[in-house]
Order: C-alpha cells, then sequence, then structure tokens
C-alpha cells in the first residue's frame, strides 16, 4: 500500500480521488491539500498548501496526486522536488513556461503529467494515429464537451490529441468559425462547447471520399481519472526521476 496526498483535495476531482482510494486497497490518502476555505475533506483535515513543504516531511507521503490549478502544480512540484517526494498530476491550461518549470523538477523526482487519465483516451490517441495514416487528405474536425465550470479550452485532452494528430500529417488548427470563413485546405477545426455537468467527451471527425468516421470517446464518472491517477500514482512508486506520461503506465 503507498500512502498519497491529495492537492485540490475539495475540488470536483480531488473529492472523487478520495473516495475513491476508500475502496482500494494499495492507496491511503494521509494528506488533503486545499487552498479553499474549508476544515475539512471527506473528513480529513484539509491543509494549507503554503504548508506544504512542512508537511512532506511531518506526513510522509509516496506520492502527490495533484488535481488543482497551473500556479499551484508548479509550487507542488518544487515542493516535491525538494523532498523527494513523486507527483502525479492532471491540472490542465498550463503554459508552456509552466510546463518546462515542471520538466525542471522532474530532473529530481518523477513527475507523472496527463490531460486525461482515462484508459479509453490512451486507446483513441492510437487510433487517431492509425485513422490519420490510413485515411491521408480527409478532413479532420475535433470536438470538446465539458460541465459549465472548466476554466482552460479547449481541453488538455483536445490538445494531447492534436499532438497525436501532428505526429502523422501537418495542420493548422481553426478554433471554431464564424462569418465568411470557408475551410482550408489541410486545416483541422477545433470546436470548444461547455455545458452543463458533462464530464468530458471529445469527438474526431474525419471525412473524406464520400464517407466519415468518427471516433468518440465519453467519461460517464470522474470516477475513471481518479482510478486511473491512482494507478499512475502506484507504478510510479520506485521510479526514476523524470517526466512521465500516462501512456507509460498504459504500457506497464
Ligand atoms: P475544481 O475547481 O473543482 O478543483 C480545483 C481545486 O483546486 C479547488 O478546490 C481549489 O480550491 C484548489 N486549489 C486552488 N489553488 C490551490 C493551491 N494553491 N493548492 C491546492 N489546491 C488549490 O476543478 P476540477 O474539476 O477538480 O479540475 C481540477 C483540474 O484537473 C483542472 O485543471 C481540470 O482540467 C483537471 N482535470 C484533469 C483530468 C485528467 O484526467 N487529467 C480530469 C478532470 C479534470
Amino acid at each position: 500500500m503507498i500512502r498519497i496526498g491529495v492537492s485540490g483535495a475539495a475540488g470536483r476531482m480531488g473529492r472523487t480521488v478520495i473516495e475513491t482510494a476508500t475502496e482500494r486497497e494499495d492507496v491511503a490518502v494521509v494528506l488533503a491539500i486545499d487552498a479553499a476555505d474549508v476544515e475539512t475533506v471527506a473528513d480529513k483535515p484539509a491543509h494549507d498548501p503554503a504548508d506544504v513543504p512542512a508537511l512532506l516531511s511531518t506526513h510522509e507521503p509516496d506520492a502527490i496526486v495533484d488535481f488543482s490549478v497551473p500556479d499551484a502544480t508548479v509550487s507542488l512540484a518544487d515542493a516535491c522536488a525538494d523532498a523527494g517526494v513523486p507527483l502525479v498530476t492532471g491540472t490542465t491550461g498550463m503554459t508552456d513556461n509552466q510546463v518546462a518549470d515542471l520538466k525542471a523538477a522532474s530532473e529530481d523526482v518523477p513527475i507523472l503529467k496527463a490531460a486525461n487519465f482515462a484508459r479509453g483516451i490512451q486507446a483513441l490517441l492510437e487510433t487517431v494515429r492509425a485513422a490519420a495514416c490510413a485515411l491521408p487528405g480527409y478532413d479532420v474536425e475535433l470536438t470538446e464537451t465539458h460541465h459549465n465550470r472548466k476554466q482552460d479550452a479547449p481541453s488538455g485532452t483536445a490538445t494531447t490529441i492534436l499532438d497525436a494528430l501532428a505526429e502523422e500529417r501537418d495542420f493548422e488548427e481553426t478554433y471554431g468559425r464564424e462569418g465568411m470563413q470557408p475551410r482550408q485546405e489541410g486545416e483541422v477545426g477545433v470546436h470548444v462547447r461547455r455545458a452543463g455537468d458533462v464530464r468530458g467527451e471529445h469527438e474526431i471527425m474525419f471525412a473524406g471520399n464520400d464517407e466519415v468516421l468518427t471516433l468518440t470517446h465519453r467519461a460517464e464518472d470522474r470516477g475513471v481519472f481518479a482510478a486511473g491517477a491512482l494507478d499512475a500514482a502506484v507504478w510510479l512508486d520506485g521510479r526514476d526521476q523524470g517526466l512521465y506520461t500516462f501512456g507509460d503506465v498504459i504500457e506497464g
């Protein structure tokens, strides 16, 4: 069993991670961290992020699982690097500089960063690469839908899907269309919807030659992300320093 701390513990994902962990025998939550003004989360005392360096040495977690906000994740990564505590983060919306900071911290400690901890998304990425190879010249459009409180757009998962596509073909992204804006050859349209409590839906369409292939992934419960993040924390235990992906976990 590994002992984990949860950062962003009072958030939608943080609470789900804690709930999911209580149903498993390979992880135990020993530390909850959140900037929100709450005393407890799921019966655990909620700690101030300002105290993270001290908390890491008093609670001695084997890993931190983080679903918070980009600035918090960068500070947390620095503290984890100093304390030698591995970090799993699912926080999205990071700038290139913030990702570079995370990479720098991963020179001292193992860090696993994933925009999506659903296993189905890993299969989708493989399928997108295969479809891009098999369907050269087909028009590609990507649509993602998330709940109405999501901050960043397009989603980190949409960006990951575009990265997978870019491994197989060159394209320019077009974010939405308005007015007289005909499709340009080779462009990929990216469309963002925010509504209700949708956990996360990604659809990629390949169209051409009188046929349409549509690949869709839908997360139906946040538990799927929490389970993947906890699997990642278990997998990260005992690894060398470095920046890992969820794909590394799936490949074993
Ligand atoms: P949320 O707003 O419900 O929760 C974020 C929490 O972070 C809040 O409770 C907030 O108080 C807390 N926070 C703010 N500053 C903090 C700090 N300095 N230290 C610790 N906690 C702090 O958001 P959410 O829906 O739980 O999503 C959180 C992040 O996870 C987002 O970036 C989201 O896109 C991402 N996400 C990733 C996956 C995945 O599979 N990788 C899945 C779902 C959500």
